[in-house]
């Protein structure tokens, strides 16, 4: 193995224990949004309006399907650290991906070299 692979093996191993960090992991995205109710004479109605919220809401695609699920303010900074997990993982990921197909193109480009040293005493 030669030095180039060492130091791609070094990096994926520290993206692997980087990996075993990550807590709990929660795609998609955090919104906000601000209602307006049906209760007559409400402020919500009032001119300027003062809508009601606001709401935080958590929405993500999973396998093709949308979901989405209100959360509490009190929640909205576990959740933010939730968010911030799953796109570290999706960092790590593409980076591991990336260093690995270094790794492999040079794994199978060394096997061609050592098939085309001759071998000693050996022939057709
Ligand atoms: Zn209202």
């Amino acid at each position: 193995m030669n030095s180039e692979d060492q130091s791609l093996e070094l990096k994926i191993d520290a993206i692997k224990r980087e990996l075993l960090k990550l807590g709990p992991l929660q795609p998609g995205s955090l919104s906000q949004q601000y209602n307006v109710c049906g209760k007559p004479g409400c402020r919500c109605k009032a001119d300027p309006p003062q809508k009601h919220g606001p709401y935080y809401q958590i929405s993500y695609t999973r396998r093709g399907k949308s979901s989405s699920r209100f959360v509490t303010r009190a929640a909205v900074p576990l959740v933010k650290q939730q968010l911030l997990n799953y796109e570290r993982l999706r960092e790590l990921v593409d980076r591991w991906i990336e260093l690995s197909t270094k790794l492999c193109t040079n794994q199978v480009a060394e096997l061609k070299c050592a098939r085309k040293k001759p071998a000693s005493g050996a022939s057709d």
